[in-house]
């Protein structure tokens, strides 16, 4: 089954804010509406949600949506055992029935029979109705749905339907300004300011070649993994391979043409 995790944070996770999404996100919970949170893959959006969690002192379950998760692996299933059938919450419920929030991390991943599961939590009423079980689950009060959807990798296949879009209010994710990136990534990944600031300057050049051969450019996890490199004692252009050029592009050309990105800045 799908990777779950289950959390009440006990302490802070550590979230430098970027804009007013922290005031939205809190409006948004207070009115209980399902929320998107909507921006490129590794920007900040799960640590966001776990840092809101904290801050709203609730538990988070988090699932990452694959093509082979049904809408059983999301609701729940009997199961046999010694004493004969049993049954056991999937994710959803289980963050239904105990007023957890339940993040579903890149939602397009999941079929379209698993997503369709979801909507009658969307609806005024939060309910789900566990069919096998046969029983309709009234969402507890705390419950809230928030979904990922990264609109960069839009295709024909793997695509957010308008029906399930317009249920949800959207939060815009960015890469953070350089400044903000920084000091992340400094943070994250322990290395003074000024190798900070030259990993997200080399991170910006990549994200102008978007669209021009890179399919994406370096996100804020990648600058921060270069960093942990970094700080673990790899040379600074090893580091940058590792963890900027090589897992970008196959294209030898593309990744020489990195290569010298980074040379410009290390
Ligand atoms: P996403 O869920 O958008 O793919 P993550 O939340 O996993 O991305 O972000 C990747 C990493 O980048 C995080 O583990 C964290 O180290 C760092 N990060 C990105 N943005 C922020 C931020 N605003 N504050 C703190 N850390 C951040």
């Amino acid at each position: 089954m799908e990777r779950m995790e289950r959390h009440r944070f006990e302490t802070e996770p550590y979230y430098l804010p970027v804009g007013d999404e922290v005031a939205q996100f809190e409006a948004a919970y207070a009115a209980r509406l399902p929320t998107m949170l909507k921006g490129p893959t590794g920007c900040g959006k799960t640590r966001f949600i776990e840092h809101m969690a904290w801050r709203l002192g609730r538990p988070l379950v988090t699932v990452a949506c694959n093509e082979d998760m049904s809408a059983g692996d999301l609701v729940g299933r009997w199961l046999l055992d010694a004493g004969g059938t049993v049954w056991q919450d999937g994710p959803l419920t289980l963050a239904a029935r105990t007023g957890a929030i339940c993040y579903l991390d890149e939602i397009v991943e999941a079929r379209q029979d698993t997503v369709v599961a979801i909507h009658p939590l969307t609806d005024a009423r939060r309910m789900l109705p566990l069919e096998k079980r046969n029983e309709v689950l009234r969402a507890h009060e705390d419950f809230q749905l928030v979904i990922s959807w990264n609109p960069g990798y839009q295709s024909l296949m793997k695509d957010l339907k308008t029906s399930t879009r317009q249920r949800f209010v959207a939060i815009d994710f960015h890469y953070p300004p350089p400044e903000r990136e920084a000091e992340i990534v400094a943070h994250e990944g322990g290395v003074e300011a000024e190798v900070a600031r030259r990993l997200v300057a080399v991170g910006a050049k990549s994200r102008n070649l978007k669209g021009h051969g890179l399919e994406e450019g370096a996100s804020t996890r990648m600058l921060v993994y270069a960093a942990s490199l970094i700080a673990r004692g790899i040379p600074a252009h090893q580091a940058c391979r590792m963890a900027l050029v090589q897992p970008l592009t196959e294209d030898e050309a593309m990744a020489a043409a990195l290569s010298d990105l980074v040379d410009t800045f290390f």
